[in-house]
């Protein structure tokens, strides 16, 4: 079958090497994609937002299967839109299920409903603004702020004053700081603990767990500096594996694909669940309703399915039986970022890549072709990713090889997974 990817980041690029494997695809196209995905599929300029393009694209290419990459599409009902079209299955939410991700005020009523442990809160608007002042006065410190709609990862504050809270607080519903997507504020208790995210692909009915990951979100080393887009990850973490996977899946998992069900919200896609171990045991900080990036990088690595099989599974609803396997070897990704990232930065370097790179891939995000080379075109440029016996020697692996990658002002850190032996 002919299939379209929609985005244009190392996750796609991910999806796209994944696909490309599968017995059952064809033609398989992009859009817009990137210098890496150009390498392996079809790049069609073509805006992931502009839903009709897409159906007159998918009609005269013939194609079954749309894999919806970025949440943007999702949250402004790529699902829905396509829903007329019988021949076409898409991979994601509902633009109800998009929710989940689309809006906090929206996931933590969704919690709260279905028992899922989470961090307490409260939300408020411009008409409750001086009761969310008092709230924020009775809170103990640090306290956490959360803009309800979509904010390119920006919209959350950890305040660690009350006065800083108030500043934000107001910054999001008086002056609008994100627009309508601050018009509710949610306000949460803070949680203490490491993060992982587990990723889930579900058919609405029954779901398989594909994979987990620690990301690396801070742009220096030691987990230091401004937060980033994701400067890493690795995939197995050793505190998530085995009692704590029990109680994700029966304590967040089961619930949150069994609340989505007894809802009748239609959910054919992937779900990101952001988690925290707090002394063993897991609370939910964000759900998204994609995969991550870079933890697709690393997850899809490891995944030993036919991804599109697994995808006509949830297009028919018999998920429940595909038996999943996932690779026993440590995988780790590092992303070479622009000089200045996450702040200002150039486009435009010439990208040197190595001739050969062993078992490790190179994931392009941020590059695009310019006559017969790879310039940059993003702050985040490209992901090595590479398998090994353990955490460590998965990550030298990816290390060796970016030696022998160069542009311009390029970055990345040299201690992802150093927690881990
Ligand atoms: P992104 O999609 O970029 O991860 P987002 O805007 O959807 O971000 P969240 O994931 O909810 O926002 O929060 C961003 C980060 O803030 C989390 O990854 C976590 O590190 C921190 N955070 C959020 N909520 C809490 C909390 N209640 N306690 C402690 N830390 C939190």
């Amino acid at each position: 079958m002919n299939i379209l990817i929609l985005g244009s980041g190392g996750r796609e690029h991910a999806l796209a090497w994944k696909i490309k494997q599968s017995a059952y695809c064809d033609k398989l196209f992009v859009a817009p994609g990137n210098a890496g995905t150009a390498h392996i599929a079809e790049n069609v300029s073509m805006d992931v937002n502009d839903f009709e393009k897409q159906r007159q694209f998918c009609k005269e290419n013939n194609i079954e299967l749309v894999v919806v990459g970025p949440e943007d599409p999702l949250v402004k009902g790529v699902y829905d839109f396509f829903k007329e079209d019988e021949n076409i299955l898409v991979i994601g939410p509902s633009k109800e299920g998009a929710q989940l991700e689309g809006s906090k005020s929206f996931s933590k009523k969704f919690m709260q409903r279905h028992n899922i442990p989470t961090a307490a809160y409260a939300e408020f608007d411009a008409a409750s603004f001086e009761q969310g002042k008092q709230y924020i006065l009775q809170q103990t410190l640090p306290v956490v702020l959360k803009a309800d709609g979509l904010a390119a990862g920006k919209g959350v504050v950890i305040a660690a004053t009350h006065e800083q809270a108030l500043q934000a607080f107001e910054g999001m519903i008086i002056h609008k700081q994100f627009g309508d997507a601050s018009a509710k504020v949610v306000i949460e208790q803070f949680l203490d603990g490491i993060e992982a995210s587990v990723f889930v692909l579900t058919d609405g009915n029954d779901y398989k767990i594909i994979g987990h990951a620690k990301d690396y979100k801070r742009i220096g080393e030691g987990d230091t500096g401004l937060n980033t887009g994701g400067m890493g990850c690795v995939t197995p973490v050793p505190f998530v594996e085995g009692e704590f996977m029990q109680k994700v899946e029966e304590r967040i998992i089961k619930p949150t694909v069994n609340g989505l069900y007894s809802e009748q919200i239609v959910y054919k896609g992937f779900i990101f669940f952001g988690l925290i171990n707090i002394q063993g045991e897991p609370f939910v900080i964000e759900y998204n309703a994609r995969m991550g990036d870079p933890e697709t990088e690393v997850v899809l690595p490891g995944l030993k399915n036919d991804l599109v099989e697994l995808f006509l599974a949830v297009g028919n609803g018999t998920l429940k039986d595909c038996n999943v396997s996932i690779d026993k070897r440590a995988i780790a990704t590092i992303v070479a970022v622009s000089g200045g990232y996450p702040g200002d930065y150039e486009k435009g370097k010439t990208v040197r890549l190595p001739q050969h790179t062993g078992d490790s891939i190179i994931f392009h995000a941020g590059t695009r072709v310019e006559g017969d080379h790879v310039v940059t075109n993003g702050g985040r440029v490209l992901a090595v990713t590479s398998s090994g016996n353990s955490i460590q020697q998965a990550v030298a692996q990816s290390k060796e090889i970016l030696e022998q990658v160069s542009f311009e002002g390029m970055y990345y850190r040299q201690d992802i997974g150093y927690e881990f032996e």
